[in-house]
C-alpha cells in the first residue's frame, strides 16, 4: 500500500506527507509479531489508513492544508487517531483537503488540488477530497475525514466510494482542527459499508477530553446487526429535494435504491421538508461566525501586528472571505442576519428531530449529479448550493452516509444519501447495506 500510495500521490495528490517509511515497516512488523504469538487482534490491525491534515497528530504536522500551519504540531494524537493506533492500525500519512475545510471541490488547498482518481479533469470533492481519493486509489483501506456540511459524503459520492458522519458527539472530537465546532464531526471513507461498520464499531466511544462527546450503549457491534431485516422500516423522501438543479441520472439513481429499499420490505414515503429552501443560507450564515470565532487565535503564540501580517499573508481566499463574513455577521445591524440564521437552525433541528419520530431514514441525493471538472464552479453561490442535500445532517447533529449507487453518462460514480436519527447509527448502517 505504501509503494503504491507514494507512486500514485505523484497524480492524485491525495496526501500531503508520509510517515518515515522505515517506522511504519515497523509498526506493520510488531502486528505480525503479535499475531504470531496467537494475540487475538482487532480487525482492523495492521491495516494501512491515511488521516485528513485537521486532524492532530503527534509524528506528522497537522496543517489543515493551510500556508499559515506548515510547521504546526499538535503534540499529540487526536483521540480518533488514538484509538485506532492502539489497535495496530497503521497511518501511513496526512491527506490532502480543502484549507481548514472549507470547500466542496478541493480547489482551496496551499498543497494543490486533489485529482479525481476516476478521471484525472474532475475534482474529487471537498473538502476530504484527500480521504475519498485515498480510497478510491486504494492507497489506504480507509481513511478518516472531516465533515462539517458535507465534506465526507459529497467526495464520497464524487469518487464512487462509502462516506459516512456520525451523529455529532459520537467520535471524539479531541485533536481536531476546526472550521465551525458546533457542526464538525469526524468521520470515515470505506470501499464498502460492512468496512463502514466495522470502522465506526471501533470509532464511536466516550471521550472525557471533548465536551461534545456522547455516551452511546450500544448492545451488539454495528458489524453484526448488518444483515437485520428491514420489514416495515419507514423511509422518507423529500420531495423538495427532487426540485430544480437535481440532475436527471442522480434522480433515478435515488428512485432505483427507494424501489430496492421497498424490495427488502421498506414503506418508502414521500414528504415535504420545506425548509430545504433555507438549509444553505443557514448553514453559511451560521458556520462563518464560528469561523470568525476560532480562526481568529491563529498563529497561536504571536501578538499585534505580526498576529495580523502572519494572518494576512497565511490564510488562503476562501478562509479570508469567511472570516470577513463572520466577522461582517456580528456587525451592528447585521446582527439580525446571523440571529435569523440561529433561529433558522433551531427550527430545522427541530422539525427534523420530529421527521424521524415517525420515519427511520430519510433518502436523499447526496449531491446534484456526478463530479464537476476543474474551475468549473466559479461562483461562490453554485459551489456553496452544490452542498445542498448534505447540510441538514449537520445542522440536525444526525448521523448521515453516502453509498455509490450508479455511474453517470460521463462515466463518473453517483452517491446517494440516508440519514437516520441521532444515535442511530445501527438503522443508518443496516439499511445502507442493503443497498
Ligand atoms: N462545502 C462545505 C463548506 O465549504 C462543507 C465543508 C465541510 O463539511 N467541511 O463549508
Amino acid at each position: 500500500y505504501l509503494e503504491k500510495a507514494k507512486r500514485m500521490n505523484k497524480v492524485i495528490n491525495a496526501y500531503i506527507q508520509f510517515d518515515l517509511e522505515e517506522y511504519l515497516l515497523e509498526q506493520a512488523y510488531k502486528v505480525d509479531k503479535r499475531r504470531e504469538k496467537g494475540e487475538q487482534l482487532s480487525k482492523l490491525a495492521g491495516l494501512p489508513i491515511g488521516i485528513k491534515d485537521n486532524i492532530g497528530t503527534k509524528r506528522m504536522a497537522t496543517t489543515a492544508a493551510s500556508r499559515l500551519l506548515q510547521d504546526f504540531y499538535t503534540g499529540e494524537n487526536a483521540t480518533a487517531v488514538q484509538r485506532l493506533e492502539d489497535l495496530g492500525v497503521i497511518n501511513l500519512g496526512k491527506l490532502n483537503m480543502d484549507e481548514f475545510g472549507m470547500g466542496s471541490s478541493n480547489e482551496n488547498s496551499f498543497y494543490g488540488s486533489v485529482i479525481n482518481p476516476r478521471h484525472k479533469d474532475y475534482v474529487p470533492g471537498g473538502s476530504s477530497g484527500g480521504s475519498a481519493a485515498a480510497v478510491a486509489a486504494d492507497m489506504a483501506v480507509f481513511t478518516l475525514g472531516t465533515d462539517t456540511g458535507g465534506s465526507i459524503r459529497q467526495p464520497a459520492s464524487y469518487c464512487g466510494v462509502v462516506g459516512m458522519k456520525p451523529t455529532y458527539g459520537a467520535v471524539s472530537k479531541y485533536g481536531l482542527l476546526h472550521l465551525a465546532p458546533s457542526f464538525d464531526q469526524i468521520g470515515a471513507v470505506t470501499k464498502t459499508v460492512e468496512d463502514m461498520a466495522i470502522v465506526m464499531d471501533n470509532l464511536i466511544a466516550y471521550d472525557p477530553k471533548d465536551p461534545h462527546s456522547k455516551m452511546y450503549k450500544m448492545e451488539k457491534s454495528f458489524e453484526s446487526r448488518l444483515k437485520e431485516d428491514i420489514n416495515g422500516m419507514h423511509v422518507a423522501l423529500p420531495k423538495e429535494y427532487f426540485g430544480e438543479g437535481l440532475s436527471k441520472e442522480a434522480k433515478e439513481a435515488v428512485l432505483i435504491a427507494a424501489q430496492d429499499l421497498e424490495k427488502a420490505g421498506a414503506k418508502v414515503e414521500e414528504i415535504s421538508m420545506p425548509f430545504t429552501a433555507y438549509l444553505v443560507s443557514v448553514y453559511y450564515g451560521s458556520t462563518c461566525v464560528e469561523v470568525y470565532e476560532d480562526l481568529m487565535r491563529y498563529p497561536e503564540k504571536i501578538t499585534g501586528e505580526e498576529k495580523i501580517k502572519r494572518r494576512s499573508q497565511g490564510f488562503g481566499t476562501q478562509v479570508k472571505k469567511r472570516i470577513l463574513l463572520g466577522g461582517a455577521l456580528l456587525q451592528g445591524e447585521n446582527r439580525k442576519y446571523y440571529n435569523k440564521a440561529l433561529e433558522g437552525r433551531k427550527f430545522i433541528c427541530n422539525e427534523m428531530n420530529e421527521l424521524f419520530q415517525k420515519y427511520e431514514i430519510v433518502l436523499s441525493p447526496t449531491a446534484t449529479g456526478t463530479a464537476f471538472k476543474f474551475g468549473e464552479k466559479q461562483s461562490p453561490t453554485a459551489m456553496y448550493l452544490s452542498d445542498i442535500y448534505t447540510v441538514s445532517a449537520n445542522i440536525a447533529g444526525i448521523p448521515a452516509i453516502s453509498v455509490p449507487r450508479a455511474k453517470g453518462e460521463d462515466g463518473m460514480p453517483i452517491g446517494i444519501q440516508l440519514m437516520a436519527g441521532r444515535g442511530k447509527e445501527d438503522i443508518l448502517l443496516k439499511t445502507a447495506y442493503k443497498l
